[in-house]
């Protein structure tokens, strides 16, 4: 009996330390309360003014913080179900297109699918070790805090959906500034975020934005001191605001992507690919085609498959240049009202009657045409002949206008592929394919609508969106 008692209180003395030492390493460990005032339980993320929104949002990183990396792996996937739910990616990929009038429905499925698939999660995160005989050190991705977005109208919801995995997957928090012509798609989409991560258990108010998104709203954010990092898609004015704020800046900038082609490439193949890349969303994405430079001795052979797979050719100098007239503004760049139309709607517009089978409307130009110069944004596809292709390479290089952004080669001759991808220093080179296997359909790797050239992430995805930490234990954990 004697005996049994000893054992029993022992036991019991053990449980209960066992619980004592579990409490202490609970505290150590367990997020401290904090306390949002700001949040009106019906909101979802969504606030009156910026600084209640980053207020919330910087409490709700406090919070995120003290999540554990499963916790972050839940959210991360619970962000992507709920884009990928048919209903909501239906009506996200609508609303984009009724609200901006860029773009086409069913492509806006397609991207913003991909975003939701191929956005890379917390497994991008890998940690680096060092062991020695000094013992053991970890570098870590960690977060930086309160990131400020700044996305662009051409692909709101994309860019809100990539933008959300990788940095939530980093451990941040993000503030959305949206371009005001995508508000209303926008607040539907955080709203609908917010409440699955709600759900599913995450902080309140991961992901924010205002009511009314505006330039006002957008330099309150980036002035704010408690939003560390500020990443931008958008165009050269936004880059650059972002670069010029002293905090540290990602920014994705204007392309203008070349397509060269020459005489050792398949030429049918060329004109398919590049009509589809040129005519996907209308043109909206930064990467798609924008300029054909062609090798004369199979320019001919070029065009008659381009037209033959979806496009129309315009080929009077006065109609070439109504065209100009009608979608680009007076000191030059093109018409908002155009930007992200269909090649039938711009044709109508001209007095062009087109069936749905034309995606893409080409035409010959000098090389210092501004269809080629210039970044349209819309199905308006020039093509410029050259004698050969070291010339075509050359004149590439000029009509990117050194963004180093995209740019696109079909040939089967590697010394010039080689040679163009040298030259032209893009974020993205794609050989023989559409521009869109640049990011991750028909071509490996991952996807990401924030391509950040001008600051040198690349394609961004959430170590970007890191700092790296270095954490050292000394004399210890070396076991070799
Ligand atoms: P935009 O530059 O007009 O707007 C982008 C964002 O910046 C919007 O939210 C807008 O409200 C904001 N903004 C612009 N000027 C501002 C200012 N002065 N102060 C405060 N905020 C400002 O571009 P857009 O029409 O929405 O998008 C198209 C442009 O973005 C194209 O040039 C395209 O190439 C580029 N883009 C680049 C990438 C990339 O990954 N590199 C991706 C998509 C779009």
């Amino acid at each position: 009996m004697d005996i049994d008692a000893n054992l029993i209180e022992k036991m019991v003395k053990q449980v209960l330390n066992e619980i004592d030492a579990g409490k202490a390493k609970a505290e150590k460990t367990t997020a401290p309360e904090v306390k949002n005032e700001n949040r009106n339980s019906a909101s979802y993320g969504i606030f009156n003014t910026m600084e209640e929104a980053i207020d919330a949002c910087d409490a709700a990183q406090k919070q995120y913080l003290f999540c554990s990396m499963a916790e972050r792996q839940k959210y991360v996937q619970t962000l992507r179900n709920v884009v990928l739910k048919q209903e909501n990616l239906e009506l996200i990929s609508r609303l984009a297109v009724e609200e901006t009038g860029m773009g086409n429905y069913p492509h806006k499925l397609i991207k913003n699918r991909l975003a939701a698939e191929k956005s890379p999660g917390i497994e991008d995160l890998e940690t680096e070790a060092l062991s020695g005989d000094d013992g053991l050190t970890l570098v870590e991705y960690c977060p930086f805090g309160v990131i400020g977005a700044i996305t662009p109208a051409t692909n709101p919801t994309e860019t809100i959906i990539c933008n959300s995995i990788g940095m939530l997957a980093a451990g941040n928090s993000i503030v959305f500034s949206p371009h005001p012509r995508a508000k209303d798609v926008t607040i539907k989409l955080i709203t609908m975020i917010n409440k699955a991560l709600e759900e599913a258990g995450a902080p309140q108010n991961l992901i924010v934005t205002v009511v009314e998104p505006s330039i006002e709203n957008t330099n309150v954010m980036m002035k704010h001191p408690k939003v560390r990092m500020l990443v931008a898609t958008g165009g050269p004015a936004i880059v650059k605001l972002v670069m010029s704020t002293g905090k540290k800046a990602i920014g994705a900038g204007a392309g203008n992507p070349p397509v060269v082609v020459d005489e050792t490439a398949d030429i049918k193949k060329a004109a398919i690919d590049i009509i589809n890349g040129c005519s996907f969303d209308n043109n909206l994405p930064c990467i798609a085609e924008k300029e054909v430079i062609a090798v004369d001795s199979i320019t001919d052979e070029l065009i008659r498959n381009m037209k033959e797979n979806g496009a129309y050719q315009v080929t009077d100098p006065a109609v070439i240049q109504k065209l100009a007239d009608l979608v680009r503004k007076e000191g030059g760049g093109p018409k908002t009202s155009f930007v992200g139309k269909s090649a039938v709607y711009i044709l109508e517009k001209i007095g062009i009657q087109a069936g749905p089978e034309v995606r893409v409307i080409i035409m010959e130009t000098p090389k210092d045409h501004p269809f080629v110069m210039e970044e349209l944004m819309m199905p308006i596809l020039p093509i410029v002949r050259t004698r050969n292709v070291d010339e075509a390479i050359d004149l590439a290089l000029i009509a990117e206008r050194g963004n180093r952004h995209t740019a696109m080669m079909h040939s089967k001759n590697v010394d010039k592929l080689t040679k163009m991808a040298k030259l032209l220093q893009t974020t993205i080179f794609v050989k023989n394919a559409p521009s869109y296997a640049g990011i991750g359909v028909g071509g490996e790797g991952h996807t990401t609508f924030t391509i950040a050239g001008p600051t040198g992430e690349g394609l961004t995805s959430a170590k970007s969106f890191c700092r790296k930490r270095r954490c050292v234990l000394s004399d210890a954990f070396h076991i070799r």
